[in-house]
């Protein structure tokens, strides 16, 4: 995004003027050598917070105590944090304080992985202390430093490694794999929610397969909640974290509602799985009418992914989703032409469960096409039909 650096340019000119080292640092600089579209452009300086503030006037204190501060220009947004290292890991999570720093090289030091350890000046050239560029050319991750001792750090990074395995195609190196063997436990010291925040991220990556590889071979995955099996990935490819998690819980079997929860999935994240699920129970007994007007579009085009995925056996939709959802006689139930207060005038009969039952009947006739959506039509079949029974 061109915006997105023109912003980060035009703080580090100004840093620059007011005689202070800003630099382009992380992502971005790792995906711009990668020839990937960069999202977040980070920049990094070497004064301090307070001097950041007093240089620009528009800034937020977003995480003044890490020493981030977001700066407004004209151009967007962007985060600016001061050059520091970390203090003492005591939980392997987080850092108990953060020291500030002269040093960029002290700075990269810090950051987990070679490749997110390069810097990128105004003018185009690169700080790189250790090896990222070619690590990158090689397609390596390997972490900054004594692996093990960085993964005791911060567990989270053997999790990191994994997932961008899975977003970049690459292979995780033989001695920081060997470390994420000895440290894979630690990985239940961090928070449930930072490792579905990666894991939404592993599975939309291009190489998923390769990322649950490296969950296996490192023994992370004997750590996390739920089966991670790589051969089941290996031609998953999704746009959608969601469709990942659906696919997720199907490997799981009947446990997927609780190994779903424990990552703490949003309701509406497992209402979507839920559904996606039942569409492909559904579809093995063949999709009717009904199927397409109880389920949303992109659940049942995720059921059909799946069944192709796992090969089953099942007829497929011939038309376009979308296309047989147009031709539905109705689209909603509150389009049913005919109320239960209707149904109660009719009958004759009070209100009762028999309300709900019958309105259910009704819809089905109409949504299966075997009944008109026409109030005296639906009159006539309801006394034929449903009354008769009673
Ligand atoms: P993405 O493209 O997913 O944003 P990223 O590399 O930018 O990837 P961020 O989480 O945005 O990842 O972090 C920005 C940078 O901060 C990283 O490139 C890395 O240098 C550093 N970093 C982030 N998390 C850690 C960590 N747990 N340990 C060490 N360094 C980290
Ligand atoms: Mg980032």
């Amino acid at each position: 995004n061109n915006k997105e650096w023109q912003a980060a340019y035009s703080v580090i000119e100004q840093l620059e003027n007011a005689g202070f080292e800003a630099v382009v640092v992380g992502g971005a600089v790792r995906d711009t050598i990668l020839g990937r579209p960069a999202h977040d452009v980070d920049v990094a300086t070497i004064a301090m917070p307070e001097e950041v503030k007093s240089i620009f006037n528009n800034t937020v204190d977003v995480g003044i105590q890490h020493g981030t501060v977001l700066v407004i220009v004209p151009a967007g947004p962007v985060e600016v944090t001061t050059y520091r290292t970390d203090g003492e890991y005591t939980d392997h999570r987080r850092p108990e304080e953060v020291q500030f720093v002269r040093s960029l090289k002290e700075d990269l030091q810090r950051r987990d992985f070679t490749m997110n350890a390069i810097a990128m000046r105004r003018d185009g050239s690169f700080v790189d202390f250790y090896g990222g560029r070619q690590d990158i050319e090689a397609g390596i991750i390997r972490a900054v430093g004594d692996a093990q001792i960085r993964f005791t750090e911060d567990a989270l990074r053997m999790l990191r490694a994994v997932r961008f395995s899975a977003q970049l195609g690459f292979e995780i190196e033989s001695e920081t794999l060997q470390a994420m063997r000895n440290k894979a436990a630690d990985i239940s010291w961090i928070a449930k929610e930072r490792i579905k925040a990666e894991l939404d991220k592993l599975w939309i990556g291009k190489a998923v397969f390769n990322g649950i590889r490296e969950l296996e071979e490192s023994s992370l995955g004997n750590y996390l909640n739920g089966n991670f099996q790589a051969n089941y990935w290996y031609e998953f490819n999704a746009q959608d974290k969601l469709l990942g998690w659906a696919y997720f819980a199907l490997l799981q079997g009947d446990h997927w509602r609780e190994v779903l929860g424990s990552y703490r999935l949003s309701n509406k994240e497992m209402a979507f799985v839920k559904a996606v699920l039942e569409a492909l129970k559904a579809l093995k007994n063949g999709w009717t009418n009904m199927d397409y007007f109880l389920y949303a579009q992109q659940e049942l085009e995720a059921a059909c992914y799946f069944a192709e995925l796992r090969q089953l056996d099942v007829q497929m939709p011939q038309q376009s989703i979308h296309e047989i959802q147009t031709k539905l006689p109705i689209r909603h139930k509150r389009e049913l032409i005919v109320n239960g207060t209707d149904l109660i005038k009719w009958s004759g009969q009070k209100g009762g469960p028999w309300v709900k039952e019958a309105l259910q009947a009704m819809l089905e006739a109409v949504v299966n096409g075997k009944l008109e959506n026409d109030r005296q039509q639906i009159k006539n079949w309801i006394e034929h039909y449903y009354f008769k029974k009673e």
